[in-house]
């Protein structure tokens, strides 16, 4: 009998971001204690945790925001920050490390969209500048991703014109416009309003389903729930717990995990 072609579920997906024994500390402070994580592509992994757990200093990692002292961090492949030069370990430059987050999209907390510029000139600005795509066809693409976050109407505007969530939502389209094959999210809710969270996490939540591959800072639960693939619960710069949505929410193996969680409840 010929063998049977490989189903797609038993085709391992590719790996996006591999992180073993990651270790950071800031001064004396270890941040980061081995965080061991494997992203593969068009997963949503959902970080949660008590506030300085070493979530976002994490994920700042993985966009090389910040620098790591031990361990292993791998986004596609490429050690992030690092290249191999037989088994040493060599920093890159500034410009290849650039290089490497052209293809990371990262949404903070704070939106930081330029004040001066409107919104598709925030869009446009490195497309344009980084990736020298021609100002025309950047100015179409935004456009369209204004259209994909419910802005199309709002083309024009300044940041200072837009609600919290609508400047987010900018954010959003401005990191999808250099074509990332990741995205990170640390707290994009987290200063908005609260009648403003709903549309932000409508609009991750179309990424995550359209099949980007995303790693996510969050305390909605109810987003962790319904989008995640998997959900990690970082405690004391460790994860000490990851599972898929259902086995994280509804059958926690580890004590802190139910402690966290019954805060939520
Ligand atoms: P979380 O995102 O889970 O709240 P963080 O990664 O922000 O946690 O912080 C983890 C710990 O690292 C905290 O104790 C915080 O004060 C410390 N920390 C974060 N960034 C710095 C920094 N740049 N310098 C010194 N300490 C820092």
């Amino acid at each position: 009998m010929p063998a049977m072609p490989p189903t797609p579920a038993a085709v391992p997906r590719e790996i996006v971001v591999e992180a073993r024994d990651v270790r950071k500390n800031f001064g004396g402070l270890l941040v980061l204690r081995g965080v061991d994580l494997t992203v593969r592509q068009g997963e949503v992994v959902v970080i949660v945790g008590s506030s300085g757990s070493g979530k976002t200093t994490f994920v700042r990692c993985i966009n090389h925001l910040e620098k790591i002292d031990g361990g292993r961090l791998l986004v596609n492949g490429k050690p992030i920050g690092y290249r191999l030069e037989g088994e040493r370990m060599v920093a890159e430059s500034e410009r290849a490390i650039a290089r490497q987050r052209r293809e990371i999209g990262m949404v903070f907390q704070r939106f930081n969209l330029f004040a001066h510029l409107d919104v598709v000139q925030n869009i446009i600005e490195a497309p344009v500048h980084v990736r020298g795509v021609p100002k025309a066809q950047a100015v179409e693409e935004a456009h369209a991703l204004l259209a994909r976050v419910g802005l199309a109407d709002k083309a024009a505007f300044y940041p200072a014109q837009l609600s919290g969530g609508q400047q987010q939502r900018v954010a959003i389209a401005r990191a999808l416009a250099m074509k990332p094959g990741l995205m990170l999210f640390d707290e994009p809710t987290s200063a908005l309003d609260p009648e403003m969270v709903g549309e932000v996490l409508a609009v991750m939540r179309e990424l995550a389903e359209n099949g980007m591959t995303m790693v996510v800072v969050t305390h909605e639960m109810g987003f962790a729930r319904e989008a995640a693939d998997r959900v990690v619960l970082m405690d004391g710069g460790m994860i000490v717990e990851e599972g898929t949505a259902a086995e994280f929410f509804g059958a926690p193996r580890q004590p802190r995990t139910r402690a966290f969680l019954s805060r939520f409840a």
